[in-house]
C-alpha cells in the first residue's frame, strides 16, 4: 500500500505515522527528515537544499523527487509505505505517479488531514522534535515524559530553525499557493480520503484509521 499524507505543515503529518505505521506495519518516508538528515551528514543533497529550507521556500522538484525516487527503491519500501510531506507540488505527484506505473503499482489513498491556519502557527512555534529518531513532540499539546528528551529512543528534543512564526507564516503561503492544489488533484482521482485535524491527537489518529480501512 502506498498512502500519503497530505497536508499544511503543522498539521500533524509527523505526528499521525507515529500511529499509522505501527497499525499499517509500513514505514514512513518524510521527505523533510530526509534533506535535514542530508544536511547534518554534510552531504550535497542538504547543502543544496538548505538556502530553500531556511527560506521557508520548496526545494525544486527535480532534487526533492530523485531524492524520493531513490529512496522508494530501497527494499523496505518493496510492500509500499507511508510518504509525509510528498509530493508538494502537481509536478512531484506526476514524477511519483510516472515511476510507480513503471512498476505497476500506483497511490492508493492520500489521507488529508484538515487544520484551521491559526492552529498550524501554534503548532509548528510550539514543536520540538527529536534529534536523533524526528518523532515530534509538542510544549503544551503534547509534552515528553520528560523535559527535553524523547519518550521513544531518550534522544535530545530541539526545535527547527524554520519553525518561527515568520517562516512558518512564509510556509504556509507556500503550502496555500504551491500544495493545496493536490487536494483537488487526488479528489478527482478518488483518492482522497479527508480528515478533521483540529481535534486532539489520539481522535485523529482513530478517525484516520477508520476512514482508511473503509
Ligand atoms: P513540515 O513538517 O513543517 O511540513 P517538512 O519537514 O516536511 O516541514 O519540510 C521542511 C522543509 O523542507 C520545507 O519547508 C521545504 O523547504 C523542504 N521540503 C520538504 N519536503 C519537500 C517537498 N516535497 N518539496 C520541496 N521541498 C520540500
Ligand atoms: P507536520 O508533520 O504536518 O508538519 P507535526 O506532526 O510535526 O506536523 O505536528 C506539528 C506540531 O503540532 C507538533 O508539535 C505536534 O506535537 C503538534 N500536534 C500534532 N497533531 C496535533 C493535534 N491533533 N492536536 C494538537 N497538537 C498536535
Ligand atoms: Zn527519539
Amino acid at each position: 500500500m502506498y498512502l500519503i499524507l497530505l497536508g499544511a505543515p503543522g498539521a500533524g503529518k509527523g505526528t499521525q505515522a507515529v500511529t499509522l505505521t505501527r497499525e499499517l506495519g509500513l514505514v514512513q518516508i518524510s521527505s523533510g527528515d530526509l534533506f535535514r538528515e542530508a544536511q547534518k551528514k554534510g552531504a550535497e543533497l542538504g547543502l543544496l537544499a538548505k538556502s530553500y529550507m531556511e527560506k521557508g521556500a520548496l526545494v525544486p522538484d527535480e532534487i526533492t523527487i530523485k531524492m524520493i525516487l531513490e529512496r522508494l527503491a530501497a527494499p523496505d519500501c518493496a510492500r509500499g509505505c507511508i510518504l509525509d510531506g510528498f509530493p508538494r507540488t502537481l509536478e512531484q505527484a506526476r514524477g511519483l505517479e510516472q515511476a510507480l506505473a513503471k512498476q505497476k503499482k500506483s497511490i492508493d489513498k492520500v489521507l488529508y488531514i484538515k487544520v484551521s491556519t491559526e492552529e498550524l502557527i501554534k503548532r509548528l512555534s510550539g514543536r520540538w522534535i527529536c534529534r536523533n529518531c524526528q518523532t515530534p513532540y509538542h510544549v503544551v499539546n503534547n509534552p515528553p515524559k520528560v523535559a527535553g528528551k524523547c519518550d521513544a529512543c531518550g534522544g535530545e528534543l530541539y526545535q527547527r530553525a524554520d519553525d518561527t512564526v515568520e517562516t512558518a507564516r512564509k510556509r504556509l503561503d507556500v503550502y496555500f499557493a504551491q500544495t493545496a492544489p493536490l487536494i483537488d488533484y487526488y479528489r478527482k482521482a478518488g483518492k482522497l480520503v479527508e480528515v478533521n485535524g483540529d481535534r486532539g491527537i489520539e481522535e485523529v489518529a482513530r478517525e484516520s484509521l477508520a476512514a482508511l480501512s473503509q
